[in-house]
């Protein structure tokens, strides 16, 4: 199982994991879309979004083996995005849209 986050630093409630992952990692710079996102920590800190869980594995598997960037400590991890309860969970549904690429 991947952690879940639901904690981010406002009130307000997020319905795009951009924005979530912007409240709730500040300071990260944050690209990709989806709500799984690869936590990097180290110096260079970044999230990326991504929608589908083996995407996010392949993507952690290359920070894990070359490293996120000069400084990496090797503090990168999977979560999931739990938005606004009344969008459907993930990852029950598959995005029926096809133009989806990692980057
Ligand atoms: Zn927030
Ligand atoms: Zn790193």
């Amino acid at each position: 199982m991947i952690p879940v986050v639901e904690q981010h630093h406002c009130s307000k409630r997020h319905r795009n994991s951009t924005y979530f992952a912007r409240c709730a990692w500040p300071g990260a710079s944050v690209t990709g879309r989806g709500q799984l996102a690869i936590v990097i920590t180290c110096p260079d800190a970044r999230v990326v979004l991504v929608e589908r869980l083996r995407w996010a594995h392949t993507l952690l598997a290359e920070f894990n083996v070359f490293g996120c960037g000069p400084g990496c400590e090797g503090a990168h991890e999977i979560v999931a995005i739990d938005l606004d309860p009344d969008l459907p969970p993930f990852p029950a549904q598959r995005s029926p849209n096809p133009e989806e690429r990692p980057r």
